[in-house]
């Protein structure tokens, strides 16, 4: 099959579990340990740090999001993750916890944009969608609602906004 000039999703993910600990760490800026192959900041202070920063993976263009519960570095903060803390999406970034603390991290959503607009090659009909699947195994629909939502509020703002005028 021709080289497809436009970027897998593939291309663009992380596999954080293939990383090595000295890779990991490097990619993060940070001191790194692993837990049940689940890898943590190793340092309080520094998931105190994220903890009162909202943007630090963004300011420093992280690739990974960091739950501000745990410390734990992942590309998506699943509800099921969340559950372990007995937190729910509305409840990780109310008053009392991190508010506007991403749980999506900008890899991922650069993969979910490729993925829209690779819809229609032939690649995505001879199952990239079903690698995909495996390759985000344990997400569900309701964990990409939230953005879509986002998105949706924002349209509905300027038609509002348009309608005013
Ligand atoms: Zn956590």
């Amino acid at each position: 099959m021709a080289a497809n000039p436009l970027p897998t999703p593939e291309s663009h993910s992380l596999k954080l579990k293939e990383l090595s600990l000295d890779n990991l760490a490097r990619l993060v800026g940070a001191s790194v340990v692993r837990r049940n192959g689940d890898a943590y900041l190793a340092n309080q202070s520094e998931i105190d740090l994220y903890r009162s920063d909202p943007y630090l993976e963004a300011t420093r263009a992280l690739p990974i999001v960091i739950c501000r519960a745990c410390g734990q570095i992942c590309i998506v903060i699943t509800t099921n993750h969340l559950r372990r803390h007995n937190l729910s999406r509305e409840t990780y970034g109310d008053d009392q916890h991190w508010p506007g603390a991403p749980l999506i991290s900008s890899v991922y959503r650069k993969v979910r944009s490729d993925a829209g607009v690779l819809r229609w090659t032939p690649e995505r009909k001879n199952g990239q969608s079903s690698k995909m699947t495996d390759h985000w195994a344990g997400l569900t629909p309701e964990e990409l609602r939230p953005m879509d939502h986002k998105f949706q509020r924002r349209i509905e703002y300027s038609r509002r906004k348009t309608g005013d005028q």
